[in-house]
């Protein structure tokens, strides 16, 4: 992105970094910014065809939700759109749906990362020349792998936890910190003739966090909700796919005999209920399922809480 460039940002804007770290980037580039942040996905597209910007960022997933939308309106999104790149992060995603991007919009797709912790976004980007891997601000950021079992620095092309170093930061400079994201760096000179080492796509995590529609949750806050409402047993389950190209969060939940010999009414609105706690409190939409007793399956080692059946 650079000045002249018209970005339409569709990152939420508020405590998530995304959208007014994106923003102040942009500005400072020179572009101009639509804050448009994320939902109202019909009017995000009026407003596409009406202000033409020129790049868009937001997560993938959104990117590919707002194509499909797009063309349920009758249009073109490879040309009825002025946009020619798209800066795409904050969740995990493939090669291929890069491609399912980059035909969709007829745009370049880059990759870029960052941690709330450390800045927000702007920690590493691909480069638009080869695509292969992200840059890490090394003028700004010290990375490094580490073994996440012993703590002890990986060589370069090993996989291991990425680890930052902040060298500019101020106020809140972090010393090695822990990522908990699973990368491997390579200090071979890119193509784009760029010497800052690059980090590979993060391939998952060594913590149990869960990444949905780009918001970072753990189970251990959904089930300090769970464990609030009366009659809610401590067995539940997260169940994560992919609707078209959309994250859905399923919360099966086991009841106790009581709650469940309740009508069908009384069932539906304890899980409403839930449903709003969790949307209020972590910002993530997800559909709860309450279940009989003893149907959730039982392990005789660590609970599988989480079953991720979404294909990256
Ligand atoms: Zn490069």
């Amino acid at each position: 992105m650079h000045r002249g460039d018209i970005v339409h940002n569709a990152y939420g804007y508020g405590l998530f970094t995304g959208g007014l770290g994106l923003h102040y980037g942009a500005e400072k580039v020179g572009a101009s910014v639509i804050p448009i942040s994320g939902g109202n996905t019909k009017r995000q597209i009026i407003i596409m065809q009406d202000f033409g910007p020129t790049a868009i960022t937001c997560t993938p997933s959104y990117a590919l939700h707002l194509g499909e939308v797009a063309e349920e309106m009758g249009l073109n999104p490879a040309k009825d759109f002025k946009l020619r790149v798209g800066c795409f992060g904050a969740e995990p995603w493939s090669e291929n749906m890069r491609e399912q991007i980059e035909r969709k919009f007829n745009i370049d797709a880059i990759d870029i990362f960052g941690l709330t912790e450390v800045i927000g976004p702007g920690v590493s980007s691909e480069c638009l020349e080869a695509k292969k891997g992200l840059h890490v601000f090394e003028d700004h950021f010290i990375p490094e792998i580490i073994d996440p079992d012993t703590g002890k620095a990986l060589p370069y092309g090993e996989k291991g936890e990425l680890v930052f170093t902040s060298i500019t930061k101020e106020a809140f400079p972090v010393i090695r910190y822990r990522t908990r994201d699973i990368s491997v760096l390579s200090p071979e000179i890119c193509k784009c003739g760029r010497t800052f080492v690059r980090m590979q796509r993060i391939t998952g995590r060594t913590d149990d966090m869960l990444i949905i529609r780009g918001v970072n949750v753990f189970p251990s806050q959904i089930e300090s909700v769970l464990m609030q409402v009366e009659g809610v047993e401590p067995h539940y389950q997260l169940i994560v796919d992919r609707e078209g190209n959309l994250d859905t969060l399923e919360v099966q939940v086991e009841v106790n005999e009581k709650v469940f010999s309740d009508e069908i009414k009384q069932l539906e609105r304890l899980e409403k209920r839930i449903e709003k706690d969790i949307k209020e409190l972590f910002g993530v939409t997800c559909k709860c399922k309450l279940v009989e007793p003893k149907t959730i399956q039982r392990s005789e080692g660590k609970a599988k809480r989480v079953i991720d059946k979404r294909k990256i």
